[in-house]
């Protein structure tokens, strides 16, 4: 840790969270119980209220980054329940997010979790060739004489972060059975893909209704291929133009959530170049990137054509949505008897529900289809622990909140759960095995995909 500043700020330059927004909070205690780890603690430092004031101490240089302090900023899932609440409007992920920017310069905190989690985000996502080189190797251990090893006396030999993480991967395609390219002969009669230097642009059979650009997040691309494809079969299906730039990269999310601010501007710089064209709407089919998205114009300290880069920015929801879906031509039935409606309940990811604001587009989309019925999920929006690389960070408090959720499902009995966020997916979906539960917990998109199923000889395709 640097020396205490002399009688001044622990924050310094124009990146530090601005005294307005740290002094937004009225100290009022209505985000208390909306916090989850103040729930589970019961600790006012641990509590969005307890950690503003933190944060205005660094500020003020009346309290020093010490460990313990540290640890409480550090335990902070970064849902954002507390905006969700907050009557005075206070941008807790703002505040959080620069500060542990300031703090990333000032303290090192090397852990074997931490220092791999660093070289994913700096060497690896900003780089989609070495995602897929990634994948590739994860796949190996999943499969043969190494997998049958990691899954039985090798996996007991790497550390937990490891083996929570490799239990979390699902079953990985070969990288031919990820490529995006793969949907052109599942899409509607008519449709076509056009495949030049710029990218991939599907068009749908008759007059586009208009143009979007897909943001093809590393996370969806590499492990959830085949809800990647139905993002875009989807979207032709309700008559849009589909863009998929070459140029387009990382979100950066994760990086700033960490902290890595230089890193993730860039990597908004580079999408807001690759996304240059004329779009009616950017589109996001994962909750944490979309939320990053929209936050460029605010990373790049007010840069114009950031800000209409997030100003275009939508969930694949709000764009199926708006655009709207034909009548969907398969009525969706129970898995346990066809003459039973399919029970589908929703988890409100965080950076669905809090970050981005969006609740009803999903729940439109789904009360429409033939054949569900949609179940309330009690307490939808609370985090499930996932919250990028958290679940390896705080696997305890992690997994607390995964009970939470993995309980409320059970009161309800669902056949399905929907959960739009990478994130959410792999953790919600580990947790489900290990406790034996029977219930599927997809992405919107592979519902919705069921009832506009592709012709039977293209279903291999999607
Ligand atoms: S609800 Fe908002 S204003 Fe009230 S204590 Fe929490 S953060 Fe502060
Ligand atoms: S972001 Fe979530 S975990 Fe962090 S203080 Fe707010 S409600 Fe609590």
């Amino acid at each position: 840790m640097n020396a205490a500043p002399a009688g001044g700020s622990w924050f310094e330059g124009a990146d530090a969270p601005t005294r307005r927004d740290l002094d937004t909070c009225i100290h009022c205690g209505l985000c208390l119980m909306a916090c989850p780890t103040y729930r589970t603690l019961k600790l006012e430092p641990d509590s969005p209220r307890g950690r503003i004031w933190l944060m205005r101490g660094l500020a003020d240089g009346r309290i020093a980054p010490d460990v313990t302090l540290v640890a409480h900023l550090d335990r902070c899932l970064d849902c954002r329940a507390c905006e969700s609440v907050c009557p005075a409007g206070v941008p807790y992920g703002r505040m959080l997010e620069a500060t542990r920017g300031q703090l990333e310069q000032r303290i090192r905190r090397a852990t074997p979790v931490r220092a791999l989690a660093g070289l994913v985000l700096s060497a690896v996502l900003p780089h989609r060739e070495r995602v897929h080189a990634a994948a590739d190797l994860l796949r190996l251990g999943q499969r043969g004489v190494l997998g049958a090893w990691l899954r039985g006396a090798g996996g007991r030999l790497l550390p937990l972060w490891a083996r929570r993480g490799l239990a979390s991967t699902p079953a990985l395609l070969p990288r031919a059975g990820r490529s995006l390219a793969r949907v052109e002969a599942a899409l509607p009669p008519g449709a076509r893909m056009v495949e030049d230097a710029d990218g991939v642009t599907f068009m749908p059979a008759g007059e586009p209704r208009g143009r979007v650009a897909l943001h093809e997040t590393c996370l969806m691309e590499a492990m959830f291929s085949h809800t990647h494809r139905e993002a875009v079969r989807l979207m032709v299906i309700a008559g849009l133009e589909v863009v998929a730039p070459r140029a387009a990269t990382c979100c950066g999310a994760l990086h700033a959530h960490s902290g890595r601010r230089e890193e993730a501007r860039a990597l908004a710089r580079r999408n807001v170049r690759a996304f240059s064209g004329t779009f009616d709407f950017v589109v996001s089919h994962s909750a944490g990137c979309g939320s990053a998205l929209r936050e460029f114009g605010d990373l790049l300290g007010g840069d114009a054509d950031a800000g209409a880069f997030s100003a275009k920015v939508r969930d694949v929801s709000e764009v199926l949505a708006h655009f709207g879906l034909p009548p969907a031509p398969h009525v969706l039935s129970s898995p346990r008897d066809d003459a039973a409606p399919l029970r589908v309940a929703m988890h409100d990811p965080c950076h669905l529900a809090h970050a981005q604001r969006v609740r009803e587009a999903p729940r439109r989309l789904l009360r429409a289809l033939p054949g569900v019925e949609f179940l309330e999920l009690p307490d939808s929006d609370w985090c499930c622990g996932s919250a990028g690389v958290y679940n390896l960070t705080h696997p305890g408090m992690a997994d607390a909140q995964l009970a939470g959720k993995l309980d409320r499902i059970e009161s309800v009995t669902p056949d399905v759960v929907i959960a739009s966020n990478p994130g959410c997916l792999l953790h919600m979906q580990r947790g489900a095995r290990e406790r034996g539960s029977e219930v599927r917990i997809v992405h919107l998109l592979d519902v919705l995909g069921e009832a506009y199923p592709p012709p039977p000889a293209a279903a291999s395709h999607t």
